[in-house]
């Protein structure tokens, strides 16, 4: 079958829409997982076929613990997708890390709780090597194009993930900061973890909105602030996004395509068929269609 979508865009917080995506049309896709954050716009950009999906829904109303991850990922996998660019606000954990800095992590720190985190199970055991989360060669091309667009970029440094949708007490924050971490969001788990699951190439570029409440700031830091921060940073992340496609190739030289072989442990013929059925779409390869 020929692809759909070749690269796609998950938008975090203020970036609901990719702008320049031509003859861009919403698909629904109809998913095991039930339905996708938002439909899927799939269109053209710089010469390949983009997919874009708005993390927290159309209108921002999937709070971080209920975005539909497996759906999202399966969506993007059954499209023919092989890389995806995730985008999130996060707040710093280090002073270096100013606002409006973009961070491409190069790993996490799981906060999260009760996340359906896998699409193992039901009869079916895999363990994927997770030690680098993600795709190196996706997270260069968006540090070079964040770099090329004028942005303060880091390269590396760890992403936390908390459950939220409560920021982090004064306690929490000191204790990630103590632990070295650079930024605090709430999504890029289960996200990077099913991505990986499915094949998918995945990285993640993350914008400063301010500084955590480790920070003792001379003065209150106002809504005002932080928004106008949010408005600049979307407007780097879309120019950045557009950079990063028109420079990566669709094909990656990067392992990231063949991390289920060999981490399946359970024998093909001892998987419940619904199970199976359920995991074609990542399996098959693996298994063969019988
Ligand atoms: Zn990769």
């Amino acid at each position: 079958m020929a692809s759909t979508a070749d690269i796609a865009v998950i938008g975090g917080s203020g970036f609901y829409d990719l702008e320049g995506l031509r003859d861009a049309r919403p698909l629904e896709v109809d998913t095991p997982f039930g339905a996708t954050s938002s439909p899927i716009l799939v269109g053209e950009l710089h010469g390949k076929r983009v997919a874009f999906i708005a993390r927290h829904g159309e209108g921002h109303r999937i709070l971080p613990a209920e975005v539909p991850s497996r759906a999202n990922l399966w969506a993007l996998k059954h499209l023919g997708v092989r890389r995806v660019l995730a985008v999130s606000a996060v707040g710093s954990l280090q002073q270096q890390y100013h606002p409006l800095d973009a961070v491409v992590p190069d790993q996490l720190l799981d906060r999260t709780r009760g996340r359906a985190a896998t699409y193992f199970g039901d009869g079916v055991v895999a363990h994927i090597g997770f030690a680098d989360p993600f795709c190196d060669e996706t997270r260069e091309a968006l540090a070079a194009a964040s770099e090329a667009a004028g942005v303060t970029t880091h390269r590396g440094g760890t992403l936390v993930v908390i459950e939220g949708p409560a920021f982090s007490t004064r306690a929490e924050s000191r204790l990630y900061q103590s632990w070295g971490a650079a930024v605090i969001g709430m999504t890029a788990l289960p996200e990077a973890k099913l991505a990986r699951e499915a094949e998918l190439c995945y990285a993640s570029i993350c914008y400063v909105t301010d500084y955590d409440v480790w920070h003792d700031q001379e003065e209150d830091v106002g809504v005002e602030l932080v928004v106008e921060n949010m408005r600049r940073n979307i407007q780097h992340a879309r120019d950045t996004v557009s950079r990063t496609i028109a420079a990566l190739p669709i094909e990656g030289a990067c392992a990231c395509g063949d991390a289920l072989n060999g981490a399946v442990i359970t024998a093909p013929d001892a998987v419940p068929p619904a199970t199976r059925q359920r995991l074609a779409f990542m399996l098959d390869r693996y298994w063969g269609v019988q």
